[in-house]
């Protein structure tokens, strides 16, 4: 395992399958004075993720919301978690937040794990929506494909747009509510964000701005 690190100025990868869990999507941390995470890992790793923030000399106690990029186990494990213990605000799309709430189509068979549901607090229901914490405006973005209600969230910090593009590589499977239809749309939509830095949901990080179009692009021509 390897520990929690800096993406860019208050940006931080706290978890992920060589940080927190193996099971666990990349977990990312935006310090906009309150903090706001990017999924919640699989579960397990819930005490690992609080040590974690504490190591970067953060104080969980300010975490405010986590941002849940789509209904599978891997991304939602510990949202739970985080919202008995700490109150964050759980926000969602509107098409995976019944997934959440009534954890049915979650995946967790296919990981042998259980899932506890957990009440969506907000449900995004735009387009594009954006949320503002602290010094930040995260701006929230519907990329149906991968799940049906599926997002991405991008922040401009100092003249750097990070993305926050978790699941760009999906799978696409049909049968777990993937339309490569929409896929296509979805990471065009991506592309033209033109990001600096791409926080990616399993493979890390990738920058500058033409190594994000090239990994998005990848995955673009393939389906
Ligand atoms: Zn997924
Ligand atoms: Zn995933």
């Amino acid at each position: 395992m390897t520990k929690s690190f800096k993406v860019w100025k208050d940006v931080y990868a706290i978890g992920g399958s060589d940080i927190s869990h193996p099971y666990d999507c990349s977990v990312y941390l935006l310090d906009a004075g309150d903090l706001v995470l990017i999924d919640s890992g699989a579960g397990s790793s819930f005490d690992t993720l609080i040590s974690n923030i504490r190591s970067l000399g953060l104080d969980p106690k300010k975490l405010k919301a986590v941002l849940a990029t789509h209904a599978h186990i891997d991304h939602i494990g510990a949202l739970h978690q985080f919202r008995a213990e700490y109150g964050v605000q759980v926000i969602t799309h509107e098409l995976d937040a019944a997934k959440i709430e009534q954890a049915r189509g979650v995946g967790a068979e296919v990981y042998g794990v259980s899932y506890t549901p957990c009440p969506v607090d907000l449900r995004i229901t735009a387009g594009e929506q954006s949320l503002r914490f602290g010094n930040y405006e995260l701006n929230v973005i519907h990329i149906p494909g991968h799940t049906p209600g599926s997002v991405a969230a991008y922040v401009d910090i100092d003249k750097k747009i990070v993305l926050f593009g978790q699941d760009i590589h999906g799978p696409y499977y049909r049968e777990w509510g993937a339309d490569t239809a929409k896929a296509k749309v979805s990471l065009q939509k991506l592309i033209d964000l033109k990001a600096d830095i791409l926080c990616e949901g399993h493979f890390g990080i990738y920058q500058p701005a033409t190594a994000v179009e090239k990994y998005i692009r990848g995955y673009l021509n393939g389906l």
